[in-house]
């Protein structure tokens, strides 16, 4: 099959590579109906750490099971699935809880299970499913080819900005600010008003991304970044700050705008993934702040999530500007890399 493989900085390939196989009994072999490109995927192809040698690539996608281990019982061929950004087995005490992104029998796509087989990168046409049973979300029927932009959303960004949503404690009459316009930032929107926000600040200074946020439900848009953006925020809030502050892009910057943005007892939820972000406890403290979140759970969500997609009352899919075909994927790296491109989906 062909899969995309990472072989240096910048230099993103599709491959002829083997088919995957079934190994353990709970595995599940899935034919990829189209995948996507994440911004977290950006670091390693900017050479943030730079790799020792090529890696398969991807986390997101969708498709239809091609086949099922003995053990395997709520999926079965032909059916089409959501596979959420991490493998979990769905039932383990951490599963249970909500962390499925800690599981004891969980991964991450693109590298070895618990027991040392590779499950494969989101970004090629077949993928291995260590515990197929916890891991995929199958839709009711085959659904229509226009939801598959908005299913896909699933695997990781929409998820991830309810994680951030929820994390902060984000409720009916909630005021929020977002800071991050990026996919997942959008989401992060989206997922504030179907939890009921009253008010939501959208922090974006590109008018294609800020479009989307107003889709998205943000009733405000606040162009500036750092202190001032800040500052316009505590503006907007009656001079206090939001209530939850969603914290989606992972920088030192973005964590100190996002803290600046939040009123004495609130709390900043934060998805973003973390490069060189530091904690200014002392003031935290001062102002009773809280800070909660992480890497999101993605598959504690899709239940939850996937019903007003299917019924179009949410439209996640919007975050994706561009699609490529799969043997165009070192384009849309490059679109993404150069922001060109919100988000590309690959279809197959
Ligand atoms: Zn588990």
């Amino acid at each position: 099959m062909r899969a995309t493989v990472l072989h240096a900085t910048r230099d993103i390939r599709l491959d002829d590579v083997d088919d995957p196989q079934l190994i353990e009994d709970g595995d599940a072999v899935v034919r990829v109906v189209a995948a996507c490109i994440c911004g977290s995927d950006l670091w390693p192809y900017r050479g943030l750490p730079e790799i020792d040698g090529p890696r398969r690539i991807g986390h997101e996608f969708v498709g239809i099971v091609e086949a099922t281990g003995s053990a395997v019982q709520t999926v079965e061929p032909g059916d089409f699935v959501i596979a959420p950004f991490a493998f979990s087995d769905n039932t383990c005490a951490l599963c249970q809880r909500g962390v499925h992104t800690s599981c004891v029998n969980g991964g991450y796509w693109g590298s070895e299970d618990r027991n040392g087989h590779f499950a494969d990168g989101g970004q090629g046409e077949l993928v291995r499913v260590p515990v197929a049973d916890g891991t995929l979300v199958a839709t009711p029927g085959q659904p229509d080819e226009a939801l598959i932009p908005h299913l896909l959303t699933l695997s990781d960004v929409y998820p991830t900005g309810h994680h951030a949503a929820v994390s902060a404690g984000v409720t009916s009459g909630s005021t929020v600010a977002v800071v991050g316009d990026g996919a997942v930032g959008l989401s992060a929107v989206l997922a504030a008003k179907r939890l009921g926000a009253a008010r939501v600040v959208a922090m974006s200074r590109h008018e294609d991304r800020q479009r989307i946020a107003r889709e998205f439900g943000a009733d405000e848009v606040v162009a500036e970044r750092g202190k001032e953006g800040a500052a316009r925020v505590r503006e907007i809030y009656d001079g206090l700050g939001a209530d939850q502050v969603l914290e989606c892009v992972g920088t030192a910057d973005s964590m100190k705008q996002a803290m600046l943005s939040t009123r004495p007892g609130g709390r900043v939820g934060y998805v973003g993934v973390p490069h060189g972000v530091q904690l200014n406890v002392p003031a935290m403290f001062g102002r009773n702040i809280g800070l909660a979140g992480g890497v999101a759970p993605a598959r504690a969500y899709i239940e939850e999530l996937l019903p007003g997609v299917l019924d179009g009352t949410v439209t996640p899919g919007l975050v994706f500007d561009q699609t490529s075909p799969l043997d165009k994927v070192a384009d849309g790296y490059r679109a993404m890399d150069e922001r060109t491109s919100i988000k590309t989906m690959l279809a197959l």
